[in-house]
């Protein structure tokens, strides 16, 4: 047997669902690889205080909390990677071929892990102010704002759903967006229209971030309509403008409208042994928690998957 065939499962990313993966395939006897370009922590690592991971009175850092994930992945016998993985070939047999910058590995079972990368705005002021008051995630930064002044831009679902979260933490979020009708669901839009919380400005731009002391102050604004450009107080901004989930490495996996890999409750994409887990999967709600459920249940059904398959081959 060589090398590559005692490899059960390979996770391709080291965030928060990629490591919960590992560590649930570990502890289930299989031998789990992940492969992570960077450090592992995924999104995770941006952010500065995670208020909402269960178990957790006290907030705890995005990076000190993907050690502990890697860490204990680790200590049920997963092994991590720190290389590239340059593709996936689906097999006739069913099997995968991974490339990596490690070496090439034919397994049973691959989970992408690999997120989504949310688009910038590419505004000036945007990366100077981020993680200073320029944000990406309400319900990891919104609380630092509380009953303060903020801005939203976006008009989709993410950025509807996030409006919605700041607008409990204060009576006022304006939203903008650049055309003259949100492109959310219409549930998700009317329920941002009919918040008092919230004021809606269509046909706006957001033309710059400004701010002093290392601190978000105030935003250049254009109206589009009546062709005005007029800067405005806020003490954050919130960006929502879409992502990227980063699906290239399996051009052959069913994706939803919006590029992410379809899955079932059982994280399985349209390709048996393909499974796929965290924010680059469809799903209603992109958190560390979400991606951590996800991990756990693929593994889980990975593992059974796998008995199945060696099941059949001592038929
Ligand atoms: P999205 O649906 O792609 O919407 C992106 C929004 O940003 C659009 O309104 C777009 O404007 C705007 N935009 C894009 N580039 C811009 C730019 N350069 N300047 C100004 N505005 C810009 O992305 P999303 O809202 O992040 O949602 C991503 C996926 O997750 C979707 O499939 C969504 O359904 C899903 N999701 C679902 C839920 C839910 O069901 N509760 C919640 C969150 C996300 P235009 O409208 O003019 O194109």
């Amino acid at each position: 047997m060589s090398k590559d065939q005692s490899i059960d499962i390979i996770i391709v990313g080291g965030g928060a669902g990629g490591l919960s993966a590992a560590q649930y395939a570990a502890r289930a006897g299989l031998n789990a690889h992940v492969f992570e370009e960077m450090a592992p922590g995924g999104e995770l690592l941006t952010i500065d205080n995670l208020e909402n991971y269960p178990g957790f009175e006290e907030p705890i850092g995005g990076f000190e909390l993907s050690d502990k994930f890697a860490k204990q992945a680790e200590q049920f016998g997963a092994t991590i990677h720190f290389a590239q993985v340059d593709s996936i070939t689906h097999n006739e047999d069913g099997s995968f071929t991974v490339a990596t910058g490690d070496g090439d590995f034919t397994v049973p079972v691959v989970i992408m892990a690999t997120g989504a990368k949310r688009r910038e705005l590419g505004v000036p002021g945007e990366k100077e102010y981020a993680g200073r008051g320029v944000s990406y995630c309400a319900t990891c930064d919104g609380p630092f704002f509380k009953s303060k002044k903020m801005l939203v831009v976006g008009g989709g679902d993410s950025a509807c759903d996030e409006s919605q979260f700041l607008a409990k933490l204060t009576q006022d979020v304006v939203m903008v967006h650049r055309r003259e009708r949100f492109r959310a669901q219409k549930s998700l839009a009317l329920l941002v229209e009919n918040n008092e919380n919230i004021e809606t400005r269509f046909n706006h731009r957001l033309l710059e971030i400004k701010g002093e002391d290392d601190k978000v102050t105030h935003v250049t604004l254009y109206d589009i309509e009546n062709d005005k450009t007029y800067d405005e107080d806020f003490d954050a901004v919130f960006i929502f403008v879409g992502a990227d989930p980063r699906t290239q490495l399996v051009p052959y996996a069913e994706l939803d409208e919006g590029g992410y890999i379809v899955t079932n409750e059982m994280m399985q994409t349209n390709i048996p042994g393909l499974f796929a887990v965290g924010d680059v999967r469809t799903t209603p709600f992109r958190q560390v928690v979400t991606s951590v459920s996800d991990g756990a249940i693929a593994a889980h059904i990975a593992s059974k998957y796998i008995d199945e398959l060696r099941g059949q081959a001592y038929e």
